[in-house]
């Protein structure tokens, strides 16, 4: 099988483009402008014009109507045994300008590790976002691709001495820590750097609780502050993170207001904070577009009570968020298995994947909403019986199932499903067990993605 995606196995870059969706191109880049408390200072060689000259540099051009007629069109070119993702870099764009709409006063720091393929790095850095990087090699990544090193937050509360030596080199200075063994590290390799205290939040989270590994308690801010200043160390602020898609307002708004409290502290202590970081945790998929409006009138209410002063400025790093509608995998259909009878389910089908649970779907998918969506024409998808079937990923574990249950139209060998909300995490931790092929990359900017 053939010619185009072939392309991918070399790594060029292909994209195929339709019209600009002019919803975005008219409010997108003043997220690179703006900033309620003025403290910020932000890229402004950002703009549009570059994001779209970046874009048509990636050449070649092609019009579809669809993503969906873009992989329809694509469909019989493709390596059966290889899977590729399609990055929809307009829905890049997009998160970008509903968060300016419903966070206009709360800076971004794209959180790296949710995705850290270089051209939504890229794209993040034209759109005027910040970084938060977790380790010494995220860091790398992002300044190769152009970010501002003032524009990153050293995220990771435990640092190595080779890390902070790098991060001081390049003067990526801002970085959390929650003990006094690393504010002996920061003491000793990075003296000057502006540092974050991490509060564990007050979460009940089960899924990803961050604060059963990262942060301190209230009961602890006042002696590693002390400790800090004993070490004569610079900390700014305060920063959280409620853990992983989180669905309670409350977890943010109490976490917010147990900040304060830290803020408090730190001022009788002599310090003079200026950073409020309220983390992550928000849905990227679009079906919970609807709670980010909600969740975020909670949080924009939250921060205005408890710093309603001006002179804090409120920074998020969000990750999940930017990316995972964004990236769709598209798989292939390896095999199947009819059944007959089966006394133990009714189950009528089987797939086998050309991915696996141990691939691409090694992350929990149903909390981030991945979802099956046959590539079929509209009359296919009418014509077809439906059962209820089973996708097994193509490896020879049992465990390795990728959806256990679902109804999807009768399907062949060869073609096609595509998984919606694949963008985040989900490659980065993805292995290639039984030694297959790893998912190709494709950049596609569709109009009307949403
Ligand atoms: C993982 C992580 C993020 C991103 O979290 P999401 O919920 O995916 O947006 C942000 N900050 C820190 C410190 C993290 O560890």
């Amino acid at each position: 099988m053939l010619a185009l995606l072939k392309n991918d196995y070399t790594n060029q870059l292909q994209y195929e483009t339709v019209e600009v969706p002019s919803l975005i191109v008219g409010r997108t880049m003043s997220l690179s402008n703006n900033n309620a408390n003025g403290s910020h200072q932000h890229n402004n060689g950002s703009n549009k014009d570059d994001v779209f000259a970046y874009l048509s540099s990636l050449s070649p051009r092609k019009s579809y109507k669809s993503l969906h007629d873009y992989l329809i069109s694509k469909g019989e070119e493709i390596e059966q045994d290889q899977p590729f993702y399609v990055y929809d870099l307009a829905d890049v764009l997009w998160k970008a300008q509903l968060w300016e709409e419903r966070f206009s006063n709360v800076f971004p720091y794209y959180a790296v590790k949710a995705n850290a393929d270089p051209i939504l790095v890229r794209l993040m850095v034209l759109l005027g976002y910040g970084f938060d990087c977790s380790t010494e090699g995220e860091i790398r990544l992002v300044l190769k691709h152009g970010a501002d090193p003032k524009k990153i937050i050293f995220a990771h509360t435990i640092k190595t001495h080779k890390a902070l030596i790098y991060a001081s080199s390049v003067g990526v200075d801002l970085m959390t820590f929650d003990s006094k063994e690393e504010l002996l590290k920061i003491s000793e390799d990075f003296p000057t750097a502006r540092l974050v205290l991490r509060l564990k939040s007050e979460s009940n989270q089960t899924f990803y609780n961050l604060s059963k590994k990262f942060g301190c308690e209230l009961s602890e801010v006042e002696d590693l502050l002390s400790q800090a200043k004993a070490l004569n160390l610079n900390v700014v602020g305060i920063s959280f993170h409620v853990g992983a898609l989180c669905e309670d307002p409350k977890t943010y708004t109490s976490t917010i207001g147990k900040s304060r409290l830290a803020f408090d502290i730190a001022e009788k202590l002599g310090f003079k904070f200026t950073i409020m970081d309220i983390g992550a945790g928000f849905f990227g998929s679009t079906e919970r577009e609807g709670f980010f409006y909600k969740l975020t009138q909670e949080i924009r209410t939250s921060l205005k009570n408890n710093f309603p002063d001006g002179d804090v400025e409120f920074i998020a790093e969000p990750g999940c968020y930017c990316v995972a509608s964004a990236v769709s995998l598209v798989t292939t259909i390896l095999g199947k298995k009819s059944i007959s009878t089966n006394e133990k389910s009714d189950i009528k089908r089987e797939y086998f994947l050309n991915d696996s649970f141990y691939g691409s779907f090694f992350e929990h998918h149903d909390i981030y909403h991945v979802k099956p969506v046959p590539v079929l024409t509209a009359s296919e998808m009418k014509q077809r019986p439906k059962y209820k079937s089973r996708v097994w990923g193509q490896t020879c574990c049992s465990e390795d199932i990728v959806e256990d249950e679902c109804e999807l139209p009768e399907m062949e060998d060869g073609e096609l499903i595509r998984w919606l909300n694949m963008g985040a995490y989900g490659k980065g931790v993805s292995s290639t067990f039984t030694i297959v092929p790893s998912p190709a990359d494709r950049y596609v900017f569709i109009q009307n993605s949403k």
